[in-house]
């Protein structure tokens, strides 16, 4: 099969810059949008990483903090069953201090384990028998056991210990006598360094946080620290007032209340205890890289897009410099067509345009088996004019001649052309013998008004010879017979006295001598 090709239609010079500049539009368009959703995409996942890390650091504080307490408890517990069964007296306080000491040896957490009387008396510490007294009865978890029966565990917020002056968090029990009334409390201290610790071995940025803290959100324990650690209260942050009030545990973009740094933070409720645990690392250095992406993609989709626009403008400016030489070309070519086929002189059709209009014209009248006449005229004793007036006159009366011809032909198809010297020919299609007679006796009686002189001429002015001949159907490729029957009858006009038409109508270009002969004077 064979296969056909397809040329798409030609766009205007407008049209074209607006197809240009919506093609560039597209791309670029399609560029920004894949670019945005790819930068979106990006985006989403380091999000989503952070959260993922800090989720993690915030469940290993959680663990942290449970076994640390639950360590601190377990310690109390034996301590408060041995003293509501034992008692305190001296051999008792002995042996108690000496467990004591060994207990907070044994577990890290533990910096100090106290026992005090109802009125808040040192009675034993873990540090050394007798060596210090002192009164906490002023301190708010003794307060708490002392108003409360409640026997459960207490975390109590931060205070600084009176005996080595450190910021500990007091873990404590209350002691009851066999009655169930306020016998004294256990305490057990863990000292905020050592949860502090432990969040710096975790891996947050340098704004990073990780801290804990009371239901009531006084803080605990901080990284990075602070000074005013003792007396930070969080409660008014956005995790205590807003977050978890919703749920225990979650993801939380928020500003810090401390610091005032945007963090992505992962928060918990310590199950089990009236502590939370929550971390965060920084919008900031989470997104750092991804911004640095962004920047990047976006200088090299403005410079692609700019590339583009600049490649299309030069493009359009390349189409248009050829469109233009395109049409001067044509315009060149088409008056070239124009020289081509003109007469110079006389600005009638010259031969060749005749030869080539004849044949077409010929051959249309034999397809559609319509009239076709032709008309050949020559200037008489032009060879005296030109001898009496000179070449110059001489070519100037051929042009008068000729504008006197054109002039009377006007159907659109009818042609004018100097066929040769002071020779004419009028070619007229679909035009029957009374037609083409009428014209040519138009073109001689227009020439004898015209009144042109020609002392050299027996007649006076200048006049002109016709032959006619006008062919029904003619048979294909006969002209050349018909132009020659059209001389003959030219010079048969000349014979007999010239300025007349001599007229033949031929039935067919085949007709040989068949001619109705028609003369006029
Ligand atoms: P007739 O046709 O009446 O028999 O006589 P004639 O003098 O016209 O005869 P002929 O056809 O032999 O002469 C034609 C003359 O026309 C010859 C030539 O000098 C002149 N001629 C032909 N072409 C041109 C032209 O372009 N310019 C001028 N000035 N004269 C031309
Ligand atoms: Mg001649
Ligand atoms: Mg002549």
């Amino acid at each position: 099969m064979k296969l056909r090709h397809f040329t798409p239609a030609r766009l205007s010079p407008s049209s074209l810059k607006k197809a240009l500049m919506g093609f560039i539009a597209l791309v670029c368009l399609s560029l920004i949008l894949a670019t945005a959703w790819q930068m979106s995409l990006s985006r989403e996942e380091r999000l989503a990483t952070a959260k993922v890390a800090v989720s993690n650091i915030v469940r290993a504080a959680e663990q942290q903090a449970q076994d640390t307490v639950r360590q601190a408890d377990n310690t109390l517990r034996d301590l408060v069953e041995r003293v509501e069964h034992d008692g305190l007296a001296a051999g008792e306080r002995i042996r108690l201090a000496t467990l004591m000491a060994q207990n907070v040896t044994n577990v890290e957490a533990i910096q100090g384990l106290f026992i005090f009387d109802a009125q808040g008396n040192w009675v034993v510490n873990s540090f050394s028998q007798g060596l210090r007294t002192n009164n906490n009865g002023d301190r708010p978890y003794f307060i708490y056991h002392r108003d409360n029966v409640d026997r459960s565990i207490h975390i109590g917020s931060i205070v600084k210990s009176r005996l080595t002056g450190d910021m500990v968090i007091p873990i404590s029990r209350r002691i009851n006598n066999a009655d169930g009334t306020f016998a004294g409390v256990v305490l057990a201290t863990v000292p905020v360094a050592y949860f502090q610790t432990f969040f710096e071995r975790m891996d947050v940025d340098d704004q990073g946080v990780i801290f804990l803290a009371l239901n009531n959100g006084d803080l605990l324990a901080r990284r990075p620290s602070l000074t005013a650690l003792m007396t930070t209260n969080l409660a008014k942050g956005e995790i205590f007032s807003h977050y978890l009030p919703q749920s225990d545990s979650g993801i939380a973009v928020t500003r810090s209340v401390v610091d005032s740094v945007e963090r992505i933070y992962a928060y918990r409720r310590v199950a089990g205890l009236p502590m939370v645990a929550a971390a965060g690392v920084s919008s900031q250095h989470v997104l750092a890289p991804w911004w640095a992406y962004a920047y990047r993609s976006m200088g090299l989709l403005g410079l692609i897009c700019l590339a583009l626009i600049a490649l299309s403008v030069l493009l359009y400016k390349q189409i248009q410099q050829l469109i233009t030489a395109e049409s001067e070309l044509q315009n060149a070519q088409d008056a070239l067509e124009i020289i081509a086929q003109t007469d110079s002189l006389t600005q009638l059709a010259n031969r060749r345009r005749f030869d080539v209009a004849v044949q077409q014209e010929w051959g249309r009248a034999s397809r559609n088996r319509s009239t076709l006449a032709i008309i050949l005229l020559d200037i008489d004793w032009f060879k005296q004019y030109n001898d009496q007036y000179g070449h110059i006159r001489g070519d100037d009366c051929l042009v008068q001649v000729a504008g006197l011809i054109g002039a009377a032909v006007h159907r659109a198809g009818d042609l004018a052309a100097r066929y040769g010297g002071e020779e004419f020919v009028i070619l007229l299609p679909e035009t029957d013998f009374a037609g083409a007679l009428s014209v040519a006796e138009k073109v001689r009686q227009s020439i004898v008004d015209a009144c042109i002189e020609h002392s050299a001429s027996p007649l006076g002015n200048v006049t002109v010879s016709l032959g006619v001949v006008a062919i029904n159907a003619p048979k294909q490729d006969a002209y050349t017979a018909a132009l020659k029957e059209a001389d003959r009858l030219l010079y048969r006009a000349k014979n007999r006295g010239r300025n007349r038409v001599e007229a033949n109508e031929l039935l067919s270009a085949q007709a040989g001598n068949a001619y109705a002969t028609c003369l006029v004077p």
